[in-house]
């Protein structure tokens, strides 16, 4: 590792400890102790599960609105929900929440910010 030292806010590397050459936060890590390894891999992971809940929330958000506005304006989408009784627009909300949510995954995804970590 001829950088062993990350800014843990910008994922910056630099040869030397002290401050970040690219932000200006500091102190650097020094990414060689394992520990130091698994925080930043952690803060990745937490940072991962955050966004992944912040997409299945609004595709779930979004859904609905688009569920109801199809039914007002296509009086043949609202019979077919019928079909499916009180429980038709929850399956297509449902459905459609989970088509956006994988739509927003790879229109929109995420970037681990301490990927070099995992591979070196
Ligand atoms: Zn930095």
């Amino acid at each position: 590792m001829t950088e062993p030292f990350v800014c843990m806010d910008c994922a910056s590397r630099q040869p030397d400890p002290g401050e970040c050459r690219r932000c200006g936060s500091g102190p650097m890590l020094d990414a060689r102790d394992p520990e130091v390894r698994n925080t930043l891999l952690g803060d990745d992971e937490r940072r991962a599960r955050k966004r992944e809940g912040l997409v299945i929330g609004a595709s779930v958000l979004a859904a609905i609105p688009i569920v109801v506005g199809l039914e007002l304006a296509l009086p043949l989408f609202e019979a077919l929900l019928r079909v499916g009784g009180c429980f038709g627009e929850l399956i297509a909300s449902g459905a459609l929440a989970v088509v956006l949510w994988q739509v927003g995954r790879r229109v929109w995804p995420f970037r681990h910010r301490f990927a070099f970590l995992r591979s070196g």
